[in-house]
């Protein structure tokens, strides 16, 4: 053996005892006979080449396998790991794999070596492609992307000796790609990693600026989470829980998109350091939960209990955000031990001491996710549409709702049905005057999820309002509307406003009335002008219905009084009642009390307008019985599945969720919400609903049903004619 030989025979064996001791600091049972083989083949293998550091190469294969092993793989998907670019780049065959090692490392190596073979292209269509070769490798085996991952991950760690353009290009791969990946297997630490190694390759500048604040706050930082973590753990070991106490720093990714996306200021992003809290089961998640929410007042909406609903990549935690010493939020993570290895390994911690386990369960979570991805892909033609869906779990932060002819919206978490009119189109918002989501008239408070179809319904008069700024939550909604309120002056909206007003009392065959009168109502409403009314009226601060409701006679009120929200969708004559011997009269039913069947009616004879029907103990009925000449007895005669509107008013605790508990009892009860709108008052919140029912029976189950919610005060019919 010449000198070179006898030094690298004492490298080798040196890397290779230490590489070893380091895979048996998490598994003592690894496979020594069979790395040491694979670790000689690959070293062999890549002999003549060179890391771009100028490194040998088989320090890339080697890390690459630590980390594998760090993730507690089994030693065959280490030992693929050594061997991961002997086929790409060597002489080294499948077959003599095949050969040495059988046939399961072989196929783990040719799958990452098919991988690496597919160049990513940020154009759609190969990006489609790519994934879907991806999808179907993991089908095989799953560790062909852990071995894929653990390969990006030593790349990314070593990116600073590649060449600027190539490296931006990884960057960009591992930003779109891999860190979702990582995430949607529930490797945490990966994900981190990636993506704040990513994020200081593709934008060096704002990497640096956030990691430089980020510093010098850090004494800041520390000592106000050694002034709460010192209380915590003496305040559970009180309650006799044994927990580890610790902060942790939030990674500089994850606060580069809260300042990019969200607008937040540095300055403002309080929770830039959290607390994590891990026990011994889950009753003492749950325990340590009320301990904490006892030493300080946790801030509303900001608890989220993933132990009891998991997310989608199996992470499991309660989230808890508490106003802490001296007002700071900080938000508290509190898991088992368990559910922290499951975060920070997610699907890799399957094989922990499991050695020679070689496939998933079924039920598996991210197992279920692929076979249904998979059966996407072949049900989609088309691969954009492929990688829109992909895109859609991959990237849990936004969400993804279709227009009618199914094309997809990309919006933030929480978005509206009015961001979603902005986002299709700038004229489409600016005229937004309602929304049906999954069909059916929804609020356009409501949060839209992934996968609803929203149907923007627009009118030609529908402008924006001031309140729509409370409504939206994108910035391009945010910034059109504030843009329209700025340049709409009071003296545009009053003859809008007129406009509004006098379509209104045509259809209701009332003239216009005299200044005297108008500015008469103007003065109840507290507004000192007939046109600051009108203007109020154009953008939309106050309802043309309640001007009209104002001006309208007795008699015809009982047709008028109607909330504004439904003069668009008045009822056209109804079939569902009759008279004995009158076939043929033109029957309407009264909107002040809106009658069911079941509830008893009487039939009123107005001027030019048929009968209409009331209920018999509406208040309207009262002001008109001096008139009982005009009354007439009517019977129900109702056709299957035929469907009548009611208001209902409901009383509620404000809480989180209410207002999609109550409109899905509704729908769930087989009736159909029409509108529905919430306002808080204090801790309570009234809430109105308009709803198709069947009948009486039919409403008094929906009530009992809704009265069940929890926080639901009080239910009742409202009827409007009677204020
Ligand atoms: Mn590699």
């Amino acid at each position: 053996m010449s000198n070179l030989d006898i030094q690298r025979q004492y490298a080798r064996d040196k890397n290779l005892a230490e590489f070893i001791i380091r895979l048996e600091s998490h598994n003592a049972n690894i496979n020594i006979p069979l790395l040491r083989k694979a670790y000689e083949v690959a070293e062999t293998a890549h002999q003549e080449q060179m890391r771009d550091s100028g490194v040998p190469y088989i320090d890339h294969c080697r890390e690459v396998a630590a980390i594998l092993g760090e993730w507690h793989l089994d030693s065959s998907t280490i030992a693929a790991g050594l061997l991961h670019d002997s086929v790409e780049d060597t002489g080294v065959t499948i077959e003599s794999l095949k050969k040495d090692f059988g046939d399961e490392i072989a196929h783990l190596v040719d799958g990452v070596t098919k991988l690496s073979a597919m160049k990513y292209k940020s154009h759609e269509e190969q990006q489609a492609e790519y994934f879907r070769k991806m999808l179907l490798s993991m089908a095989r085996d799953i560790r062909v992307i852990l071995i894929k991952l653990a390969d990006r991950m030593h790349n990314m760690q070593t990116l600073e000796h590649v060449p600027a353009r190539k490296r931006l290009r990884i960057a960009q791969e591992t930003q779109d790609i891999y860190a979702p990946m990582a995430n949607r297997f529930g490797i945490a630490k990966a994900k981190v990693a990636l993506e704040d190694l990513s994020f200081k390759y593709l934008e060096p500048e704002f990497y640096r600026e956030l990691a430089n604040r980020l510093d010098e706050t850090r004494d800041d930082r520390e000592r106000y989470i050694a002034e709460l973590t010192g209380p915590i753990s003496e305040a559970l070991s009180a309650a006799k829980i044994k927990a580890d106490v610790s902060g942790r720093a939030k990674h500089l990714y994850s606060i580069s998109r809260k300042i990019r996306v969200r607008g937040v200021p540095f300055e403002e992003i309080l929770d830039l350091s959290a607390i994590r809290i891990i026990v011994g089961s889950v009753h003492d998640c749950y325990h340590v939960l009320g301990v904490i929410h006892a030493m300080w007042k946790p801030a509303p909406d900001k608890f989220d209990d993933y132990v009891a609903s998991p997310k989608p990549n199996g992470y499991q935690s309660l989230h808890t955000t508490v106003v802490g010493i001296n007002g700071r939020l900080v938000e508290i993570q509190i898991r088992t031990h368990e559910m922290h290895y499951i975060a920070e390994n997610g699907i890799a911690s399957h094989w922990l001491y499991k050695e020679g386990k070689k496939s998933f369960d079924k039920g598996d979570q991210q197992m279920v996710w692929l076979r249904d991805v998979l059966e996407w892909q072949n049900d989609m033609q088309n691969p954009a549409e492929f990688l829109e869906y992909l895109k859609i779990d991959l990237f849990p932060h936004d969400i993804y709702v279709f227009t009618p002819n199914g094309k997809i919206i990309h919006l933030p978490t929480g978005a509206t049905p009015l961001d979603f009119a902005f986002a299709v189109h700038s004229e489409v918002g600016m005229r937004c005057a309602g929304a049906k989501i999954n069909d059916r008239i929804a609020p356009l408070a409501t949060r839209l999820k992934t996968g609803d179809i929203v149907e923007v319904i627009t009118h030609p008069q529908r402008t924006p309002s001031r309140d729509w700024l409370q409504l939206v939550i994108t910035s391009n909604a945010r910034s059109k509307i504030r843009r329209w309120l700025k340049k709409i002056g009071h003296d545009e909206l009053v003859p809008i406003g007129k406009d509004l007003l006098e379509r209104e009392l045509r259809k209701v065959r009332i003239n216009y009335p005299p200044d005297k009168d108008l500015l008469e109502i103007a003065e109840s409403l507290s507004y000192h002008s007939i046109d600051s009314l009108l203007a109020s009226l154009g953008n939309g601060d106050m309802t043309v219905g309640h001007i009209v409701s104002k001006l309208t006679p007795e008699e015809q009120k009982q047709h008028r009084t109607i909330a504004d929200s439904e003069a668009s969708t008045q009822r056209t004559e109804v079939q569902g009642v009759k008279i004995q011997g009158h076939d043929d009269m033109f029957f309407r039913l009264a909107s002040c009390c809106q009658p069911i069947p079941g509830d008893e009616v009487i039939g009123y004879v107005t001027r030019g307008r048929g009968v209409t029907v009331h209920r018999s103990d509406c208040p309207n009925l009262e002001v008109i019985n001096n008139n009982p000449e005009r009354q007439m007895e009517v019977n129900w005669d109702v056709r299957a599945n035929q469907m009548f509107r009611v208001r209902v008013e409901i009383r509620v605790a404000d809480r989180k969720n209410m207002l999609r508990d109550i409109t899905q009892t509704i729908s769930d009860s087989d009736a159909n919400l029409r509108g529905a709108e919430m306002h808080a008052i204090g801790t309570t919140a009234k809430g109105l609903f308009s709803i198709d029912v069947h009948s009486l029976d039919h409403l008094q189950s929906l009530f009992l049903r809704i009265k069940k919610i929890q926080g639901v005060i009080d239910i009742q019919r409202s009827n409007t004619g009677s204020k």
